[in-house]
């Protein structure tokens, strides 16, 4: 069976930590390509002020560009309301019907599923790649999966990528600060946050 990686996440910005994350979980994990889907309206992220979709989806474009295994979706971008993962794995279930699907993402992001709409059906869709920073303790969160859902333990996969010491709010952060964010993620994408003026202060931005 084919196996398809969809790497969810809000990716403001995208940053060397998804993308070596992507490509260890392709490469671990047998992945026949990895489908990378910036998220629209986060369910969970009603307070921060998040650049728009548009913009996020054009730092992920290019920051993938160069890997023929990586591809990206407009699929939660173009739905209007919150971007569900269950709506986007049905979705892809009817997309690619020949494929196992393995969700990619943060394990930060993942600990919160009991909170996620509709999350037993998520996890009848799907396989889970959790990405662990270095000496993530992973323990409660996996023996709260063993007891509300023992049945999908075994779809819960631990994947721990030392690069996830990059973040994006630390990202941010040192923009705002006016730090350096040269080398923590691709060229291209370094330079749009400086042209487009991305993460500065309000007041610095007019
Ligand atoms: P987040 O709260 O922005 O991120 C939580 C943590 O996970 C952060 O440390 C983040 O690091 C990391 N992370 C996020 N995506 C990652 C990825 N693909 N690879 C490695 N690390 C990642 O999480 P989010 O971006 O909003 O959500 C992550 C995914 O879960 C999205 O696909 C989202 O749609 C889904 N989700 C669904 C529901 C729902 O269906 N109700 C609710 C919440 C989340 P960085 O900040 O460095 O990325």
């Amino acid at each position: 069976m084919l196996r398809l990686g969809i790497m969810g996440g809000t990716f403001d910005p995208i940053h060397y930590g998804h993308l070596v994350a992507a490509e260890m979980a392709r490469t671990e994990f047998a992945l026949d390509k990895v489908l990378f889907i910036p998220n629209g309206v986060s369910p969970h992220k009603m307070r921060r002020e998040i650049t728009d979709a548009q913009t996020r989806y054009r730092m992920v474009e290019m920051a993938i560009r160069d890997n023929p295994e990586f591809t990206i979706s407009r699929i939660e971008i173009e739905r209007t309301g919150p971007s569900y993962a269950v709506d986007t794995l049905k979705e892809l279930r009817q997309l690619y019907p020949h494929h196992a699907l393995y969700f990619i993402t943060g394990m930060d992001a993942l600990q919160e599923i009991f909170d996620w709409h509709k999350a037993k059906e998520i996890l009848e869709l799907t396989e889970f790649i959790a990405a662990t920073r270095p000496g993530y303790e992973s323990r409660d969160f996996l023996l709260k999966i063993a007891s509300e859902y023992p049945q999908f333990l075994p779809k819960i996969h631990l994947l721990e990528v030392p690069a996830l010491a990059i973040s994006s709010t630390d990202i941010r952060q040192r923009v705002a600060r006016g730090q350096s964010i040269r080398y923590l993620l691709p060229k291209e994408a370094y330079t749009y946050i400086l042209t487009a003026k991305l993460y500065l202060p309000q007041a610095d931005c007019e």
